[in-house]
């Protein structure tokens, strides 16, 4: 039923324009949601949606450990914006400013002129950042986990620090490649952490010069347990598995300096090594810092249980970068994870519905229900409403339970395959470090021509 507000809408020609502020989690979801919802008004042309975000791709951020470990090929944890939302414009380029008392968004395209783009609703997804510290030599040393650029990036030097070792003889050299340190014991860290290992332990048997006993896997965590998303007993399970398996738990433990690739923690340790990676918390999105709308006091947009914006109207916003208080467990926040993001989007988009039809918006409303994390080929580790898994049962959950959240049945069969490939043959350990600087051979060559 298109209520009198929709009619007036339509009566005056004036279309309402949807505006997405980024593609990932809140904003993919929400706009498959309202392209489904509203699909009357957008072939009439009384309701017009346009996504902004830098990448033309969906990161399924979940998958990156897998992807940085070669399970999955990269191309298979993104989803392509365009192909999955044909009734929504895609543009490329990032939002520098949101001014919504005057309902415009500044764009800065990759080329050209930034321009103002006006609209009647916004949707603020543009998810969170590393969190990051002033610790000296942090920013030249370390690199993130949260796109798909340092997954694979990651992956290449992993692969091509072995390299170097194998093929050197200095033993500071081969100490300083083979070392690897991760900072933070949430998700991504101990998932990047734990199917890196993995890897490197699979690809040693091609490498006669390096052995198990060689490879320093150091995990630097300030608190005193890891992967708090599955509770104390799995997460002290975790740890005692990574132990097992070699790997040095530094717990209640800082990282205070890694200028050069010198690491010194606070327990008095001090070594080198070529790889840093750093998970320790996210923030959210700087965009937060250039828009009038209002903050909470951990810097978030500040949001109501029913997605809007508090205090102002034609505004939304969910995932990582919104503080949505959390329904289920009064004064507490909804946490930054994609469970809350996915569902937080569905609602979302079918308030901005009832918004446009002057229709009753619904609360928030979800209990989070645990976690599953894999840890390298066939281990895992599950506490998911109350069940408690480990080893193979929680790692073939956390396959089944992220290839059912993966999105378009495009993506599942291609990951489908590449698991299925992996059963068969062994996962590629080969690096293509070199494609992050493509035209070094060919600018080696140019100059060699004019010496001639
Ligand atoms: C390695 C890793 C593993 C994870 N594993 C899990 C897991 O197993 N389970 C779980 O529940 N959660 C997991 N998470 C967390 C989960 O992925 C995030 O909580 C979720 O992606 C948040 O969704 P979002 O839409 O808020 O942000 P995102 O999905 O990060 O999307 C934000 C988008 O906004 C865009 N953007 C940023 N700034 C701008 C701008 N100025 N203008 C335009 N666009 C902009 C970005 O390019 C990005 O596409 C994991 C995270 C990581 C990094």
């Amino acid at each position: 039923m298109v209520s009198q507000a929709l009619e007036g809408i339509v009566a005056d020609r004036k279309p309402q324009h949807i505006v997405i502020v980024g593609g990932g989690y809140v904003g993919l979801y929400s706009a498959l949601r309202l392209q489904r919802t509203l699909r009357r008004e957008l072939r009439d042309g009384s309701v017009r949606i346009t996504l902004i975000d830098p990448q033309s791709y969906m990161t399924y951020q979940p998958f990156l450990p897998e992807a940085a470990a070669g399970n999955i090929s990269p191309r298979h944890v993104v989803a392509p914006l365009r192909r999955v939302l044909p009734k929504v414009r895609i543009l490329n380029g990032k939002v520098s400013k949101v001014h919504h008392e005057a309902r415009t968004v500044t764009f800065e395209p990759p080329a050209g002129e930034s321009r103002e783009i006006e609209y009647d609703v916004i949707v603020m997804a543009a998810g969170s950042i590393s969190r990051t510290l002033p610790i000296p030599g942090l920013e030249d040393a370390a690199i993130g986990f949260k796109t798909v650029g340092e997954a694979i990036a990651l992956r290449n030097r992993v692969i091509s620090l072995l390299d170097r070792a194998d093929s050197a003889e200095d033993e500071d050299v081969r100490r300083r490649a083979l070392t690897f340190v991760v900072v933070g014991g949430g998700f991504a860290g101990i998932e990047a952490l734990a199917e890196l290992e993995d890897m490197t332990e699979d690809a040693i048997r091609y490498y006669p010069g390096i052995d198990k006993k060689d490879l320093r896997w150091v995990l630097i965590e300030a608190s005193n347990r890891i992967l708090p998303e599955v509770g104390p007993e799995m997460g002290e399970w975790t740890a005692e598995q990574l132990r097992e398996r070699g790997i040095e738990l530094k717990m209640e433990t800082f990282l205070q300096s890694c200028e050069g690739g010198l690491v010194k923690t606070s327990d008095g340790d001090e070594f080198e090594s070529a790889t840093i990676v750093w998970t320790a918390g996210v923030k959210p999105s700087p965009i937060v810092n250039s828009t009038d709308l209002p903050l909470d006091e951990r810097g978030r947009i500040k949001t109501t249980t029913r997605l809007t914006v508090a205090g102002v109207k034609g505004a939304f916003a969910a995932g990582d970068i919104a503080g949505v208080p959390d329904v289920t467990n009064p004064g507490q926040f909804c946490a930054p994870n994609a469970q809350h993001a996915v569902r937080q989007a569905r609602v979302l988009g079918d308030n901005i519905t009832a918004y446009l039809r002057g229709e009753e918006l619904k609360d928030y409303r979800h209990k989070y229900v645990g976690s599953v994390a894999g840890l390298g080929l066939h281990r895992g580790v599950a506490n998911v409403y109350g069940i408690k898994l480990r080893g193979l049962p929680a790692w073939f959950m956390h396959r089944t339970y992220h290839l059912s959240r993966v999105p378009t049945v495009n993506r599942k069969v291609r990951v489908v395959m590449d698991w299925t490939l992996s059963l068969f043959f062994r996962r590629e350990t080969v690096s293509l470090g070199e494609i992050e600087h493509p035209r070094d051979e060919f600018r080696a060559a140019a100059k060699s021509g004019l010496k001639r």
